[in-house]
């Protein structure tokens, strides 16, 4: 067996003894003769198995009890609708715009409400994150939207935006669980798990119970309203059971290595260790503003396009993998999320210093 480095954006890398442990009980669950993929959702094994997952994610967070976490599907692309159809009872909502992620869930809103783009950072390509300190917050907006992480341009908020009294929404995708948070300063944290917790396929939400009413937008489909799904403890059909498990066991591993604090330290450690390579370096640049770099994504350019495809097919060749940029920005970007361990940024490193020597 030979694993590469895999610095995709998502679907990512996971830790390898969850694989591991995971193949390990494969055909037999504990004991009980079958696969989790095989098992009814109703099954008390399986209850037991969503119940822990809850509570380890509740444990690592510390998730207030007044917080419904739901474990839902529809990726975090469904969120950019649901959360309009649950939350505009004004019909109102800010969206501060740092990137296409946010844009489209900003792009979807407006399907539902008056929607007001209070800050952008479009201007210079998404490289930064504005200053939310005193945004013009609508009097009447039913939330106000971030992204806080910006997977494709490497761009994460350090300071929470100043919502001046108003409901803060947060798609953390591509910063889950990579430190700690203040689960209080929010409404709605949620995220596709696929980048830095488990498979694809799933969006673990963590919602203030307030917000979860039947008082949603009419025509709500019954499958998009959270109540629906809190009500019945993300069983109200049948879940991605297996990326449950999967997720289970990672919370299982974030807590061994010693929870978000103890990965905030790591992830500092990996994200200085290239960016100090970036800001010596001779052919590579980083393309992000200092103060508003993310520890999950990296991105960088050499500044010649011929040389970024050099680049990434010799890095594939030396077994570290998915370094190309998004489609839609080109370049290159490391996403270097809880599971990529140090030896792996410090390998990437070490390739783009002989490639620098070997292209100057
Ligand atoms: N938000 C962010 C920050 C993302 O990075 C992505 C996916 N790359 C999405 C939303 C969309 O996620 P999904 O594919 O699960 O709909």
């Amino acid at each position: 067996m030979s694993r590469v480095y895999n610095f995709s954006a998502g679907p990512a890398v996971l830790p390898e003894e969850v694989l591991k442990e995971a193949a390990a009980e494969m055909l037999d669950y504990k004991g009980c003769g079958m696969s989790v993929m095989e098992m009814s959702h109703r099954s008390q094994v399986f209850d037991d198995i969503i119940k822990e997952a809850e509570q380890d994610l509740r444990d690592l967070m510390h998730i207030p009890d007044n917080y419904k976490v739901l474990f839902l599907q529809g990726g975090a692309s469904q969120q950019f609708a649901m959360i309009p159809m649950n939350l505009m009872k004004n019909k109102v909502a800010d969206y501060i715009v740092t990137g296409q992620w946010a844009k489209k869930a900003y792009q979807e809103a407006q399907k539902y409400g008056k929607v007001n783009k209070i800050a952008t950072s479009e201007d210079k390509t998404f490289s930064y994150i504005p200053d939310c300190s005193d945004l013009p917050v609508s009097p009447d907006a039913d939330y106000v939207y971030i992204c806080e992480n910006n997977t494709i341009y490497g761009t994460k908020f350090k300071t929470l935006p100043n919502t001046k009294g108003k409901t803060l929404v947060a798609d953390v995708s591509s910063c889950f669980l990579s430190e700690p948070v203040d689960v209080t300063k929010y409404g709605i944290i949620y995220g596709g798990v696929q980048k830095n917790i488990g498979p694809a396929g799933m969006v673990i939400s963590i919602i203030r119970e307030d917000l979860i009413t039947d008082e949603v937008l009419e025509g709500t489909p019954t499958m998009l309203k959270f109540k629906t799904h809190a009500d019945a403890g993300s069983l109200y059909n049948t879940p991605n059971c297996y990326c449950i498990y999967m997720c289970g066991k990672v919370f299982k591993w974030l807590k061994k290595m010693g929870g978000l604090e103890v990965m905030k330290e790591r992830n500092e450690k990996k994200a200085k260790l290239l960016y100090d390579y970036l800001d010596s370096s001779k052919l590579f640049k980083g393309t992000v503003e200092k103060d508003s770099r993310s520890l999950m994504n990296v991105p960088f350019v050499t500044g010649d396009k011929d040389l970024d495809a050099k680049f990434v097919k010799e890095a594939k060749a030396a077994g570290l993998e998915n370094l190309k940029g998004h489609r839609t920005v080109g370049g290159m970007r490391a996403s270097i999320y809880n599971a990529m361990p140090y030896e792996g940024v410090e390998a990437l490193v070490a390739f783009m210093k002989k490639f620098e020597e070997e292209n100057l």
